[in-house]
């Protein structure tokens, strides 16, 4: 097969062919433990996520949604099956460049926030530009950005406990986008918050994907959230759902 006619090569893309998407998973198996104790958590996930979309993740507790995140965001490595994210599939990429990808090109949000509890919210959205090394007057301009994205100017000195539920999952959204990442993973991201904050925190992932024109899966049970998304998919006991 010749570089030009591969589906998804930049020739293709370039005559409108096709339009790779963000994020491929296919046929991905996973499971915890051997033998007769295994707990099969995936178990043939498969769909695409265009670039730009806004996708909901339900399905009950157990059904796969934590296992599936790691999976697509390289926390974990699948015991089958593939994840291509951009075109680049994880599975060929060594330890260093995994970890480089998922540096550079995810933003992870999680239930309990994540933040580091001894910096400031400034701090914490400066995080991942550290890592990169980013100039410094560059990374204060980005984190200053971030937060009033989020709405949080002005609460740039405080840290994680002295602000709410509400506040810390915003910051912990600013820091997710740091890196302008292609794709932003969240985990059931409004699990911890009262129904109005969790909209609002719902309403600003719905927001920010548009402004930032970022990639998002959301696992949620959130029916608020559900109505946001552009599409929403259901995991089933390892696969996802038909309709
Ligand atoms: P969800 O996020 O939808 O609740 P999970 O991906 O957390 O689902 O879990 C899927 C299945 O895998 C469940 O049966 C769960 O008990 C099991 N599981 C998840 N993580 C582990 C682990 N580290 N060790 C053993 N079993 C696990
Ligand atoms: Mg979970």
């Amino acid at each position: 097969m010749t570089e030009n006619t591969r589906p998804g090569s930049g020739a293709a893309l370039a005559a409108g062919a096709v339009e790779e998407p963000m994020l491929r998973v296919e046929d991905l198996h996973h499971s915890y433990g051997t033998g007769a104790a295994a707990v099969h958590a995936l178990r043939g996930a498969s769909f695409t996520v265009r670039r730009g979309e806004l996708v909901a993740l339900k399905g009950r507790s157990g059904s796969g949604k934590t296992t599936l995140l790691h999976m697509i965001g390289g926390l974990d490595v699948p015991r089958g099956g593939r994840v291509v994210l951009d075109g680049t599939d994880l599975s060929a990429l060594s330890e260093s460049e995994l970890l480089e990808l998922r540096r550079d090109r995810i933003g992870f949000v999680f239930q309990s926030f994540g933040l580091i509890p001894i910096l400031s919210a400034a701090e914490n959205v400066g995080v991942p530009l550290r890592l990169r090394r980013a100039e410094p007057r560059a990374r204060d301009e980005r984190v200053a950005l971030l937060l009033a994205l989020v709405g949080l100017t002005g609460h740039e000195a405080q840290r994680p406990a002295e602000l709410s539920g509400g506040q810390q999952q915003r910051v912990a959204i600013a820091r997710a986008l740091a890196n302008r990442p292609a794709l932003l993973l969240a985990d059931e991201p409004t699990g911890q918050l009262d129904a109005a904050t969790g909209l609002a925190v719902m309403e600003l992932l719905r927001a920010v994907v548009r402004s930032e024109g970022v990639t998002a899966l959301v696992a949620t049970h959130d029916p608020q959230l559900l109505d946001l998304a552009d599409r929403m998919l259901e995991l089933r006991d390892g696969v996802v759902a038909p309709g």
